[in-house]
């Protein structure tokens, strides 16, 4: 990194005061490879039309550099949660470059043909609120498992409300059975209860996202892990007037005792996009069960040695599951078709990949 740089008129030579926003070696090395000695790295905050809020430069309108505006795919332009390389003038900032993602949430765009849409960034780790009561659906929370592994964030599972019912355990039970390898916790918003896990995953620069349907209690459990201090950062809203926390606009806000939130209203319907691989991620269970087929690119569907069907007939493997499986097996390759005309073919070749990758963690199984 250039020994050139300065922020706010003094040299830097590396970026301390934005590790709270989440500025580490990763992004320190993806912004040093920009060389652009009159840039400094700044955060998205939100992410509008025209004008964008960021965290870790003192300015109060941020807009795109004209290559940005006129010349960037929908993919490069920045969302939520970025690491931009900005010019600071006065009080504006030009947004020149978007730091490359380290995960990246993305969904399927509603009505569209398969496209893409990045909905936030560089999130570590991505919270899926459900109730104790009414919104309880495990065939949804595989659906939000893929989501989560396709974006390289890690998922945990929370289960809210749980001062509404007399034993939430069983439905953690049948939680942490759809989500073999997955933190999952009971907590109530209301009765303050179990928030100190949660906050765990809220250290110095984490990121963590709320996904969930309305009124499961994300917002509630937004304010309660936030407490009563906001930073000052998070308050800087563009002329609205609004409040600090809206339901319908997303926000990436920093916390006083340390980590950022962001609330993700825009994924209440999981359009899925990619992902072979990532189902043997949410399905562990059953890519288990698949290393004993008799056949390597055995699809589990009548072929004759199939250890996947057999698990199901012996009660190993639940049915539900399987069916769970199948269905969102058949959904991601009808999205990978519609994104790339490509023959079904080649998804049997990552799902091999895939495989070998586990076979190696297994290594009881004969090659
Ligand atoms: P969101 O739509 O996911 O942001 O949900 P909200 O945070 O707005 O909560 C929806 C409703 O559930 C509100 O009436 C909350 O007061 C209520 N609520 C949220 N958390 C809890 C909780 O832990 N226990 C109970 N009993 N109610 C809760
Ligand atoms: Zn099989």
């Amino acid at each position: 990194m250039s020994a050139h740089v300065t922020f706010q008129g003094f040299p830097v030579n590396h970026y301390g005061h934005l590790e709270p926003f989440g500025f580490d070696n990763f992004f320190s090395a993806q912004f040093a490879s920009i060389s652009a000695p009159s840039l400094c790295p700044a955060r998205v905050a939100s992410d509008g039309k025209e004008t964008f809020e960021l965290l870790g430069v003192p300015v109060h309108t941020s807009t795109l550099s004209g290559r940005l505006r006129f010349q960037a795919a929908d993919g490069e332009r920045p969302v939520v949660g970025d690491w931009v390389a900005v010019a600071v003038a006065g009080d504006h900032a030009l947004i020149h470059h978007v730091l490359p993602r380290r995960t990246e949430i993305v969904r399927r765009a509603a009505g569209s043909q398969g496209r893409r849409h990045i909905v936030a960034a560089n999130v570590d780790h991505l919270f899926f609120v459900t109730s104790a009561t009414g919104d309880f659906n495990v065939r949804r929370i595989e659906r939000y498992l893929m989501l989560a592994f396709a974006s390289r964030a890690r998922p945990v599972l929370v289960l809210n409300k749980a001062d509404l019912v007399t034993d939430p355990q069983p439905l953690v039970t049948s939680l942490q059975a759809v989500a073999p390898g997955v933190d999952v916790h009971a907590v109530s918003a209301h009765a303050g209860r179990g928030l100190g896990a949660l906050q765990a995953y809220l250290g110095c620069g984490q990121t963590v996202a709320m996904l969930g349907s309305s009124g499961v209690g994300k917002s509630s459990l937004i304010n309660s892990l936030l407490g009563e201090r906001w930073m000052p950062e998070a308050q800087v809203r563009e002329g609205d007037g609004k409040g600090r926390h809206t339901t319908t606009h997303r926000q990436l806000v920093l916390r006083q005792q340390g980590g950022l939130l962001l609330d993700n209203p825009g994924l209440r319907e999981v359009g899925l996009v990619r992902g072979q691989g990532v189902l043997d991620d949410v399905f562990v269970d059953v890519a288990r069960e698949a290393l004993r087929c008799r056949f390597r690119d055995c699809r589990h569907r009548g072929e004759p040695g199939c250890a996947v069907e057999q698990a199901v007939e012996e009660g190993r493997l639940d049915p539900g599951r399987f069916e769970s499986h199948r269905r969102l097996e058949d959904e991601i390759a009808s999205a990978t078709r519609r994104q790339t005309g490509a023959p079904a073919k080649r998804r049997w070749k990552s799902a091999h990949k895939a495989m070998r990758a586990f076979s190696k963690l297994n290594p009881k199984r004969e090659s």
